[in-house]
């Protein structure tokens, strides 16, 4: 065996395996589909010194960008000197409300104060819950915080990585205000038991679809199914303006407080820039500009397509490693009509894998050249719930015992969460717009860590 203990040896090591032309025809052959062995050496993996499965072909880039076909607009509202929310921003506005089956859409600066907008103009403040679950980021619950409400955790379904429906009504109290769905990873939640509970209990529901463009339960537009839903533009999401947002509803009294609130307060329809309209509400600004519209509507022209391919290799790859044992790849329920596979998930099961801790795993599929995360750590014991407790505001706004941080520990204990955790592995969205070898190669590195766990977890031990 080739003797392996710094980046330099592997250097040379990844040169040699490209001179050789190796690259991506590597695989074992116990998973089906693949191709067969090219060489002995090809079934050592490379963090032992094995040639990388991933040696020569590049994962696409994103953000994706043609100058022949985006930039005619994007060139033409930089020359017009109109920069400010105008008629590109709405024209935005009205295509991304029709992708979504939506009657209204307002563009902000990002899915943060989207959520923020929402949350506000819902009417939820000081004293009202939120049950949000906790595998999500960070920004839907601060969100939350932001308002002065008080976020409440409903555990997870480790299968689907969503909200747990069986878990949302024990959690539901009179100060029960709204039901955040948050459709992490680009993943629908069960949607219609979501909605069955808040109509029972008289609950909004926001829909948290900042990592979900294009994904759809029952065939509806995820975002388009709840009292209103959010969306993030920031360069990693599947629709990437850099930083972007957007509420979408089909209340138009809603988006019209949406608007004025983002706006300085001046009421829905009164011109940007205009001093003399009077302003109606609180309000902040938030305003959304018109290159960066520009820059979304030539990506909207691509999403659909690309939304495709993610499904397709999605469930390729995902039926390529469901046999490999402790790979647990996620679930969709049953009336999830399309994904969006932000992220491609799976839990990484180490008792599958001879014991080879996560941390391991990870290291050796990156060194076949195949980057992957563990994902979230969980939102409901970080620090900063404590610092919002201690903060002077919320001492004014909730009675002692509501801020008591081990109380508020003890009530709200994901035990699924904290599983999944430690569980979760990650690809990004960009790695399932490659092709189905593409997917061969994730595949087959995984295999071959698999078949080599002992070794691996030796090397670590040294
Ligand atoms: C990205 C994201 C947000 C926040 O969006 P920004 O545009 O980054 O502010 C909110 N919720 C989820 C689930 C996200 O992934």
């Amino acid at each position: 065996m080739q003797a392996f203990s710094s980046k330099l040896s592997r250097r040379t090591f990844l040169k040699q395996n490209s001179l050789a032309g190796l690259g991506v025809a590597l695989a074992s052959s116990s998973v089906a589909g693949l191709p067969a062995i090219a060489s002995k050496s090809a079934q050592v993996p490379a963090i032992l010194g094995g040639p990388s499965a991933w040696a020569e072909v590049k994962w696409p880039i994103w953000p994706q960008w043609n100058p022949e076909t985006d930039e005619k607009l994007l060139l033409e509202v930089m020359r017009s000197g109109i920069w400010s929310r105008a008629d590109v921003v709405t024209r935005f506005e009205k295509e991304w409300a029709a992708a979504l089956g939506v009657k209204r859409c307002l563009a902000v600066v990002n899915g943060t104060n989207a959520l923020v907008t929402a949350i506000h103009q819902m009417g939820i403040g000081a004293g009202d819950e939120v049950l949000v679950p906790p595998y999500t980021f960070i920004a839907s619950v601060s969100s939350i915080l932001s308002n002065g409400a008080m976020p409440v955790f409903v555990d997870i379904d480790a299968e689907t990585f969503q909200i747990d429906p069986a878990k949302i009504e024990a959690k539901i109290t009179p100060r029960t205000k709204a039901i955040l769905a948050v459709h992490i990873l680009g993943l629908p939640v069960d949607m219609d038991r979501v909605i069955a509970i808040a109509k029972k209990h008289k609950l909004l529901v926001i829909e948290d679809a900042c990592q979900a463009h294009l994904a759809e339960y029952d065939k509806k537009k995820v975002g388009s199914i709840g009292d209103a839903g959010c969306f993030s533009f920031q360069n990693s999401k599947n629709l990437p303006i850099g930083e972007g947002g957007a509420i979408v509803s089909n209340n138009d009294h809603f988006i019209d407080l949406c608007f004025s609130y983002t706006n300085f307060g001046n009421p829905y329809g009164s011109a940007v820039g205009s001093v003399s309209t009077g302003a109606v509400m609180q309000g902040t600004k938030l305003r959304f500009s018109e290159y960066q519209a520009a820059i979304g509507i030539a990506q909207l022209k691509r999403l659909d397509a690309q939304t495709t391919t993610r499904n397709e290799n999605a469930e390729y790859l995902k039926s390529l490693i469901k046999d490999i044992s402790g790979i647990v790849p996620y679930k969709l329920y049953d009336k999830v009509t399309r994904g969006a596979f932000h992220l491609f998930p799976f839990r990484y099961q180490k008792e599958g894998f001879k014991g080879l801790p996560r941390e391991a795993f990870l290291k050796a599929l990156r060194a076949e050249g195949v980057p992957c995360s563990s994902g979230y750590t969980p939102l409901n014991t970080q620090p900063y719930l404590k610092d919002t407790f201690d903060s002077e505001n919320y001492q004014r706004m909730y009675p002692k015992e509501k801020l008591d941080i081990n109380r508020y520990h003890a009530q709200n204990k994901c035990p699924v969460n904290d599983q999944v955790c430690n569980e979760a592995v990650w690809f990004t969205q960009n790695m399932l717009l490659g092709t189905k070898d593409d997917m061969k190669s994730i595949a087959s590195a995984v295999e071959k860590i698999h078949q080599n766990a002992e070794k691996i977890k030796t090397l670590g031990q040294k």
